[in-house]
């Protein structure tokens, strides 16, 4: 059912604290925690505590929990002290998506070229 929890989902996984993260915050339905594969001097996911598989059908089943996603995305901005930075959604495997849980990636900390590859 649209929401809970995947076996097979490895953020599922860490939610549940099955697998183990480098969390930086927390709140009621979301969890913050830093990418294990860093690609700036910070890289935090931004995730949803409910299994949905990507943005897309987080924005269908729960429009409130992006909002949650959204304003996590910036309080881990305002920990970092980041004054300029990126929130990303890869939402399919043509973009880049690798896990099958939404999430955001806060990518900041250095200078960030446009358009992404
Ligand atoms: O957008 P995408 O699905 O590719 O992002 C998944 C991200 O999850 C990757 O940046 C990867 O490094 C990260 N990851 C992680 N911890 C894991 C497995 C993957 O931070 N245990």
């Amino acid at each position: 059912m649209a929401g809970e929890p995947q076996e097979d989902c490895l953020f599922c996984k860490i939610v549940a604290g099955q697998i183990p993260a480098t969390v930086v915050r927390e709140t009621e339905t979301t969890l913050a925690f830093r990418d294990i594969n860093p690609q700036a001097p910070t890289h935090v996911l931004v995730i949803p505590k409910a299994h949905y598989q990507d943005a897309a059908a987080l924005a269908a089943g729960a429009p409130q929990l992006v909002a949650d996603v959204l304003c996590e995305t910036q309080a881990v901005a305002d920990e970092e002290k980041l004054d300029s930075y990126r929130t990303v959604f890869n939402t399919g495997a043509g973009a880049g998506q690798t896990v099958w849980h939404a999430h955001a990636h806060v990518v900041g900390g250095r200078g960030l070229q446009w358009p992404p590859g």
